[in-house]
């Protein structure tokens, strides 16, 4: 196995407020890692540290077996609720700027606007898309890259049931091709469905990490994990 993400009681304060408490996990090539919490638990802060984001108070963080995530950028899509496009641009040519800024083969871009079923907005602009599609052309960002790790903080979130299962076929699809994937969110059925580990955290602090199996071998799922938890 080779490890993708490992962290040691990694700790980020805001001031003296502790938003990511001691957090120890690793995320072994083809996992997929859900991270679950309620809002406010740090599952972002957790997400921007690894992304270099922002930078962690202690602990230890190692990405593609490095400290610094210099270099590495291109092995990993990121998928943020922020991707920043210009209004006026289509999705074909955004996307052609920002694989110009990435050094990507252009080719890519056509083969994932295709892939993230945005052929049809054709010309339309990115200030007249819709919420889904806004979600859709960040995803097909994030993968111009080819990236190893995608990590994926709230994929979900605020999208109609369409949306969401686009998201859970992009997992299955992106797990088919040996990707490691970490993701977050606070929807429970849906990270079971996708996910082989888990990472359960409570005001900054892991209250539950283990994957599938040894969930299935406890008798237990996600739901009753989480109640116990919280
Ligand atoms: P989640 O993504 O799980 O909702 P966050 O990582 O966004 O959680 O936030 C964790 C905690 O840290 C929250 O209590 C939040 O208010 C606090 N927090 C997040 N960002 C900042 C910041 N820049 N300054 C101070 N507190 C912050
Ligand atoms: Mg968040």
């Amino acid at each position: 196995m080779s490890t993708i993400i490992e962290t040691k009681n990694l700790t980020k304060k805001y001031g003296s407020f502790v938003a990511v408490d001691g957090v120890s996990f690793h995320l072994e090539k083809g996992q997929v890692l859900g991270v679950i919490g309620p809002n406010g638990s740090g599952k972002t802060t957790l997400f921007s540290m690894l992304l270099g984001l922002r930078k962690k108070t202690s602990g230890e963080m190692r990405v593609f077996d490095q400290e610094n995530l210099d270099g590495i950028r291109n092995k990993m899509g990121i998928i943020m609720d922020q991707g920043a496009f210009y209004n006026d641009f289509s999705a074909h040519k955004n996307l052609t700027i920002s694989a110009m800024t990435k050094g990507v083969d252009l080719s890519r871009v056509t083969e994932l606007i295709d892939k993230v079923d945005l052929r049809q907005a054709g010309k339309r602009t990115f200030n007249k898309f819709s919420y889904g599609m806004r979600k859709r052309l960040e995803i097909a960002d994030a993968l111009l890259t080819d990236p190893e790790l995608v990590i994926m903080d709230e994929p979900t979130n605020g999208l109609d049931p369409d949306g969401i299962r686009f998201i859970r076929e992009l997992i299955f699809h992106l797990q088919e091709q040996g990707k490691t994937i970490m993701l977050s969110s606070h929807y429970l059925d849906e990270i079971e469905k996708v996910c082989t580990h888990f990472l359960m955290l409570r005001n900054g602090k892991v209250v539950f990490y283990g994957s599938k199996e040894e969930i299935k071998a406890q008798n237990l799922d996600l739901e009753s994990i989480f109640s116990t938890k919280f």
